[in-house]
């Protein structure tokens, strides 16, 4: 679960990016994140994986209260998640086989596990026939599942993805939104930070839509519902 009681984050600029705003979000939901550029849902996101603190109000996970973690059990918290973003973030001169397993091999994964886990999560993904290309020979579509592979690989609870889907074409964006309904109805929580109107509006899940650094709807089968 996700607990976000009375957060506020304002930068030492003094920029206030999120004012005040609670929210709940269970285990197994699928959540999208909406609003204008500049609303705050980078904020949201880099408070979930403690990338930046809350100023004031409570960030809880799985129970843990994110702002009370000494430093050397973030490592822990951010094990829990599985990041995925816009520009895939892959190592260009690893392979696709590679580019997994070393995210299994920074938490000290065994290798028999690796040779078990990192086949199934590229199975999962459709990339079974890939594994040994690198990220430069994969249409941008297939960078992405593997990066989808890599934030899966060591089984996180909670699946975040920022813009997921910004650099791919609309019928590629909707089978990477396939896959991540499949992931989602594995067990995964899964929140997603998009502009991607058409995708919101076809799926039909729970949307937060943050506007000003605020909570401006909060609906369980929700519609984008901006123009831009
Ligand atoms: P979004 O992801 O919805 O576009 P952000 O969370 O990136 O919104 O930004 C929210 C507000 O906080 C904006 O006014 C932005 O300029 C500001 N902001 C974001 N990051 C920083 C930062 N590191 N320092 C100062 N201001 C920031």
């Amino acid at each position: 679960m996700i607990l976000f009681s009375n957060v506020s984050k304002t930068y030492e600029n003094g920029t206030k990016a999120l004012d005040n705003i609670s929210f709940f979000i269970e285990r197994g939901e699928f959540v999208f994140i909406v609003g204008p550029s500049g609303a705050g849902k980078s904020t949201l996101i880099k408070l979930l994986m403690h990338e930046e603190t809350a100023t004031s109000g409570d960030v809880i996970i799985n129970n843990v209260n994110v702002g009370a973690l000494k430093q050397n059990q973030i490592p822990y918290l951010r094990r829990s998640m599985g990041v995925v973003f816009q520009d895939f973030r892959l190592l260009p001169k690893k392979t696709v086989y590679e580019n997994v397993s070393f995210a299994m091999e920074i938490v000290g994964a065994s290798k028999r596990a690796i040779r078990r886990q990192v086949p199934n999560v590229l199975s999962m993904v459709g990339l079974s026939s890939k594994a040994k290309m690198l990220p430069s020979q994969l249409s941008g579509g297939e960078q992405q599942r593997v990066a989808l592979a890599r934030a899966l690989v060591n089984n996180p609870a909670f699946l975040i993805a920022d813009e997921p889907t910004g650099n791919l074409n609309p019928k590629t964006a909707m089978e990477i939104m396939e896959l991540l309904d499949d992931i989602n109805k594995r067990g995964t929580t899964v929140i997603m930070a998009t502009h991607a109107k058409d995708i919101v509006n076809a799926m039909k899940k729970r949307v937060i839509a943050i506007e000003d650094g605020v909570i401006a709807r909060d609906e369980v089968r929700g519609v984008y519902g901006y123009e831009d």
